[in-house]
Parts: structure tokens; sequence; C-alpha cells
């Protein structure tokens, strides 16, 4: 199990999916980079979400809102008085610890809601039987309820900041509640509506595990719909469906996802589910679906002073919209598509490794080989075909080595097919296309290979 976590993490980094930030200064805890191929599977991740969610709906509309925010937002929606995880220390290995990660591993579950004095008497009662996963002692602080907001340092002066302080938002959505009367009197938009936006969020996580599992900076892809009070529920489920479709069209296995549904909700919400991805290390989140009722829109409301409830054009009923929420990861779902795609097979005694990417997901989408690199009508002719066909493809040109090395490194990062010039290219004005996953050759004309590639991708 943590075996095929490092044989991905070793190919992440073999061939520039995934780098440790800040490597050559010894890495920064819990902080990745997507090297050259993982960039374009992240972008891909990002393009499916956002035709899915934007583009093929005329119920929801884009959005872009800024990292910083008034620091009232986050007073608002509760992340400053409660957004926090409980916290212990290690005292023989200073390691800190997630202590409701602790407790789960005996099988008591905390709450999230637990105070600090609440799951410091859980946490006493259960001590003995914990031990710390570094070191194997059992002696630990007190807990500590600890904030995951991420302070910042903004303004001109010292002062603007210890007076009030600004963060790093901790979550995507708020920017589109803040934004929502905009995009109303903006656009044409009526409830049921939703906004939807991709992009950075960071969390002060009290501990980093699992690769790219869980980072302190990271990317979610979240939706908000605006829903009738009465309609809440009946929107939820078809979120819900919505979304689990989202991972099978990306190419998952049914098999290795499941829902989740919390059992202990915030006293706002009316429903809360988590779609979760087996991964190596068991079944975990990849996105929560949350009926939130009003509470977003009550709360800025309350503290902004603006009036956020809607009118409806037809009836004149006036109400304060409820929110279902869709909220996925990039680095997560990125690292499920990994798992799934990652492949050992046996050929000719060997173990070939492939990343069986689904066509859309692929990072390249197609190689162009010369057979030789010192022939010059070969690279010549290989050359040519390279720029026609990227200009409609992600497209990589690879001259060096043998082909059956280029042919490895090409399925290692999970390239659907190879295109060989050889020398019957410059007589019959054909080339050699090698499809990844069957290893299987055909002879196609240089004039085909653009509908060819056409029909291959449009599936
Ligand atoms: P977890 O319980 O794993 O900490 P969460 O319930 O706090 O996650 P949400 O606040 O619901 O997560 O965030 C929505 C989504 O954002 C998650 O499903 C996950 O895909 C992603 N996400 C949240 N925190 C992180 C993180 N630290 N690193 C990577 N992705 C994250």
């Amino acid at each position: 199990m943590e075996d095929s976590i490092q044989k991905i993490v070793s190919l992440c980094k073999r061939r520039g999916f995934v780098f440790s930030s800040s490597e050559i200064y010894g890495g920064f805890a819990a902080i990745y980079d997507y090297g050259p191929y993982g960039v374009e599977v992240a972008n891909a991740i990002k393009r499916e979400w956002w035709k899915a969610m934007v583009q093929l709906r005329e119920d929801i509309v884009g959005l872009d809102s800024s990292i910083f925010m008034h620091p009232k937002i986050w007073e608002a929606s509760g992340h400053v008085s409660g957004f926090s995880d409980p916290l212990a220390e290690c005292k023989n290995c200073n390691a800190r610890l997630r202590v409701d990660h602790l407790l789960e591993t005996i099988e008591v579950f905390a709450d999230e809601k637990m105070d600090e004095e609440e799951i410091n008497k859980i946490f006493a009662e259960n001590k003995e039987k914990i031990k710390c996963p570094h070191c194997g002692k059992n002696d630990f602080t007190d807990v500590k309820k600890f904030n995951l907001l991420v302070k910042a340092n903004l303004g001109n002066f010292a002062e603007d900041w210890t007076k009030e302080p600004t963060y790093l938002r901790g979550e995507t959505c708020q920017g589109i509640y803040v934004n929502y009367k905009n995009v109303l009197d903006s656009t044409r938009v009526k409830i049921p509506f939703g906004i939807a936006q991709i992009g950075k969020a960071f969390r002060n996580e009290i501990t980093a595990r699992q690769f790219i599992f869980r980072t302190r900076e990271f990317e979610q892809m979240e939706m908000q719909y605006f829903v009738h009070p009465d309609k809440e529920m009946e929107e939820y489920e078809k979120l819900k469906d919505f979304r689990w479709r989202f991972y099978l069209d990306l190419g998952i296995k049914e098999e290795n996802l499941r829902w989740l549904q919390h059992e202990n909700l915030v006293f706002y919400a009316k429903e809360a589910y988590d779609i979760e991805y087996q991964f190596p290390f068991g079944f975990k989140e990849l996105e929560g679906i949350h009926a939130r009722s009003d509470y977003d829109l009550s709360q800025h409301t309350k503290f902004s002073g603006q009036d956020l409830s809607y009118t409806d054009q037809v009836s004149k009923e006036n109400y304060m919209p409820h929110i279902i929420e869709s909220s996925a990861g990039v680095g997560r779902t990125f690292f499920a598509v990994l798992c799934e795609a990652y492949t050992e097979e046996e050929v000719k005694g060997e173990t070939r490794v492939v990343m069986k990417f689904p066509k859309k997901l692929a990072p390249i989408k197609i190689a162009v080989f010369p057979l030789v690199k010192n022939k010059p009508e070969l690279v010549d002719k290989a050359r040519e075909l390279y720029n026609k066909l990227k200009m409609s493809y992600m497209c990589e040109f690879d001259s060096s080595g043998s082909i059956g090395r280029r042919y490895r490194r090409q399925d290692e990062i999970g390239t659907p097919y190879c295109v060989t010039v050889d020398f019957d290219s410059l007589e019959a004005d054909d080339v050699t296309v090698r499809d990844r996953d069957s290893m299987k050759q055909e002879r196609i004309k240089i004039e085909e290979l653009e509908t060819y590639f056409q029909e291959k991708y449009s599936k």
C-alpha cells in the first residue's frame, strides 16, 4: 500500500509531474509545485470541471474573486472564531499532531464542534491507547484548538494589520457569497442559479501527510447554488448525482468511489455528504456536497449591513436564498487521477510502467519521433509533422535515444499516441502510430493523420 504511494511519488518527481516546493532549499513542508506534465493534467482537470459546471450549464456562471478579502468576511463566516483543528504535541519527539486523527486510529470519533475542554477530556480518557505515529511513545501535551487561517501582513504600515488582521482566504466560496449580489445585478441569472470558481486557498494544516492529499496551499473548485428554501433538498439530491457522474466521466472507477454522510452536522446545515476516493491509504474525501440553509447570506447580511435577500420578479416573494455547495480539491482529484492511471505490466519479462490517463487528461496528446536523429531528412520530416500537429494538440518532439526508450518515457508520461517517421516514410509518405495501451502499431498516411487524430480525440 505505502509501496504504491512511493511508486507514484517517485514517478511524479522522475517524470516532472510534482516537485516539493523550494527543493534546493531543503523543501517546504506541505507545499508542492506542479511540474511540466503535472500542470497539464491539473489544467485538464480544471477545464473538465469548468466545462461541466459552467460551459454546459445555462444556470451557472463563473467568477474569479481575489485571495485577499475584507477581514470582516472571515468573522462573518465563523472562520476567525471556529475554523480550528485540535492539536497536541508529542513530548518525546515534538511532532505536532491532529488529535482527531490520533483518536481515529483507535476508532474514537471526535466532533468538529467540540471545544477545547471537551476534546481534552476525550483525549485524556484515551491517551493510554494512543501512540505517536512518528516515535511510538504515548506522552502528549494537552490539546489546544489551532486556528487554520493563514494571517497575512497586508498593508503599508504594520499597524494596519495589527489592528485588524488580514488573511489569505481559507476557502474560495466566501468570494462567491460576497459577489452574489453583484452577479445578480449584472447578469440575467434568476434563482435557482449557481456561481462557480476555481482558485487557491490556504490553511495552516497541522499535520501534512500523504503527499499532495493535504497541503497548506491548494486549489479548490467550488460551486455555490442559490435556491428557494423549499427547493433546497430537491436541488441537493440533483447536485449529488451530478457531481458523482463528474468523477466517472474523469475515468475514475465507480468501485473506488463512495459516499460518506456526515453524522455531526454544524447547526445550520441540512445535510452533508462527502465523495470519497479509495487512495492507497484508504477512502478519503475528494469533495464535500453540503446543504447550507440560509446561513451564509444571512451572516453576510448581518455583518455587512447589506440586504442580500432575493425578490422573485414574478411572484414578488422576498426570501433569503438557501445555498447548496459542491467543494472539490484540484490536488486531490489530480492525486486520484494519478492513482487510477498508474499501471505496471509485464512485457517480455520486463515491467512496463504506464500512466493510463483518459485521453482528455493526458498531459501530452501526441509524441513525434524521427527514427534516428542523425538523418536530416527524417528529422526535418518529423519536425514538419510536429509543427502541424502542435497547432491542435499538446505535442512533444523527441529525437534522442532508442525508439524503445522513447516509448517507455512516453508511457510513463501517459502519452496516448507516438508517431514515428522512418525511412519508409520518405518513400510512402506514411508514419507508424503506436497506441499507448495496446502497444499496437499501425501505418497511417501523413495526409490522413489529422482526421485520424480528430477521430481518436473526439471520443
Ligand atoms: P479535510 O476533512 O480532509 O481536512 P475539509 O472537510 O476541511 O477536508 P473542505 O473545507 O470541505 O475540506 O474543502 C473542500 C475540498 O477542498 C476538500 O474536499 C478537498 O478536496 C479540498 N481541500 C481541503 N483542504 C485541503 C488541503 N489541506 N489540501 C488539499 N486539498 C484540500
